[in-house]
């Protein structure tokens, strides 16, 4: 269709030349009309010009539309074109082409912003390995972890040896646990990778996921529900023990106030006494012990407000400050920036820090030069770091896994449950609690808490 019209348009304008120069030709040669002969000459010369001017417009036109494809610039119209006659089917294809490369070019963009919209949400860290070996942040997620809002660029080393290296083994298609250490603090990612193409290079995505939390989760769910279920079973055959033993011993202490006055004291009464008793304390005891436990299983709630870390910082100083300087032990706070809020429930977050605070005061126990440290630190991330740090002997590195587990008590009159009950408290306001990497140079406890 587009080279009918202008093949048409072409054979015309090639009849009327020919048919001009044949009646030059006859003209020159039989006639003397010389003013004639002027004027088909200068009828084929206007022809000429006209067939030459065709051809170049179509082929600028052409040159044009070419060079619009070869750099995707859909500004270009063609409908100054098929505005003439014998362009117009050549204009409109050239048209058609424009439009659907300018709808390919805004699906194209729709799909970019779409998956950049994607890419800024999932919760998963993702990070790019380039050729030469450096490592780019592609997602919020990932600057969130790293605590580097403003930049893409990241440097493995500044978050452990084992960590760059770790990162740097990961090959296309595995999946390994790595453990970077972050603002004083290990934290557990599930590491995998793929390998894909961009502009000409070779690059490896890689997924982070802060599996800390998740574990800590599912764990503290299995322990509650197996306390739970023990408790239950206790409490149902403890009540009735501890009541019938509390009878059976009122029973017998009436018996034996009905002894006749001045005879001798019945001594196996009073040795059922003394044993129904001791029966009776005994199941009291156990059913408190059951009753504590129980406690952790219950659901807690959280009432968040906005709270001043200072203030935290200073009710703890007046409920636990006396009893550390009366035990030598110095006692130091810091908060930066002093304005530091966070949004928690603030009877929880005490319950916290005092659990923490007192493990400290505990560790440092009879040590020369007793130390402990709160410091409260916005990291940039929008998060808020509480520390806790003390000078003691410090957590084995065999214990580290074992001392958030619900009873793990490494202290004679310990429960083991401080600890759980901080992971609780942190994990309910969408935060964690971990441990420093300074084996021999004391403990230091991290909440990592939601601005
Ligand atoms: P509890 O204090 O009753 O033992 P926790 O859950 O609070 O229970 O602590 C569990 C264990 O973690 C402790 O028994 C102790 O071994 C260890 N621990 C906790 N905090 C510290 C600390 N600051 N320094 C050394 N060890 C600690």
């Amino acid at each position: 269709m587009v080279s009918d019209r202008l093949s048409i348009g072409l054979a015309l304008r090639s009849f009327f030349l020919l048919v001009s120069l044949a009646l030059l030709a006859y003209a020159l040669v039989t006639t003397h009309w010389y003013v004639v002969e002027v004027l088909l000459l200068l009828l084929v010369m206007a022809q000429l010009t006209e067939i030459i001017h065709a051809l170049t417009r179509t082929n600028r036109e052409i040159a044009r539309f070419l060079d619009a494809i070869a750099y995707d610039d859909t500004s270009q119209s063609f409908t100054g074109l098929s505005r003439q006659a014998p362009y117009r089917d050549l204009g409109a294809a050239m048209g058609r082409v424009m439009d659907r490369l300018r709808e390919g070019r805004s699906e194209r963009e729709e799909m970019g912003r779409y998956l950049a919209a994607m890419l800024a949400h999932v919760p998963v860290a993702l990070i790019a390995r380039e050729e030469d070996g450096r490592y780019v942040l592609l997602n919020t997620a990932a600057r969130q972890m790293f605590g580097l809002p403003a930049t893409t660029k990241l440097d493995p080393d500044r978050y452990g040896i084992e960590f760059r290296t770790g990162l740097d083994q990961l090959k296309a298609g595995a999946r390994r646990l790595l453990h970077l250490e972050l603002s004083g603090s290990m934290i557990a990612v599930k590491a995998a990778a793929t390998s894909f193409w961009a502009r000409g290079e070779h690059r490896t995505l890689i997924s982070l996921q802060n599996i800390g939390d998740e574990l800590s989760a599912q764990q503290l769910d299995a322990w509650h529900s197996l306390i739970r279920t023990i408790a239950h079973e206790v409490m149902n055959s403890l009540t009735p023990i501890s009541s019938l033993s509390q009878t059976a011993r009122e029973l017998v202490a009436t018996v034996q106030a009905d002894l006749p006055e001045g005879g001798e004291p019945h001594r196996t009464l009073g040795d059922a006494l003394e044993a129904l008793d001791a029966v009776a304390r005994r199941s009291e005891g156990l059913l408190h012990f059951v009753q504590n436990h129980r406690r952790l299983t219950q659901r807690m709630t959280a009432r968040p407000e906005d709270t001043l870390l200072v203030r935290v910082f200073a009710r703890m100083e007046r409920l636990l400050g006396p009893e550390m300087a009366a035990r030598g032990i110095e006692f130091a706070r810091s908060c930066s920036p002093e304005t530091l809020k966070l949004r928690v429930d603030p009877e929880l977050l005490d319950q916290a820090l005092i659990n923490l605070l007192r493990n400290a005061m505990e560790a440092v126990a009879g040590h020369l030069e007793a130390k402990i440290q709160l410091s409260g630190e916005a990291l940039p991330g929008g998060e808020v770091a509480i520390r806790v740090s003390d000078n003691g002997p410090g957590i084995a590195a065999e214990l580290r896994e074992q001392i958030f587990i619900p009873f793990f008590t490494t202290k004679q009159q310990g429960t083991g449950v401080g600890l759980t009950l901080v992971r609780q408290i942190a994990s309910l306001h969408g935060g964690s609690v971990t441990l420093g990497e300074y084996p021999g140079r004391g403990a230091t406890f991290t909440l990592r808490l939601p601005a």
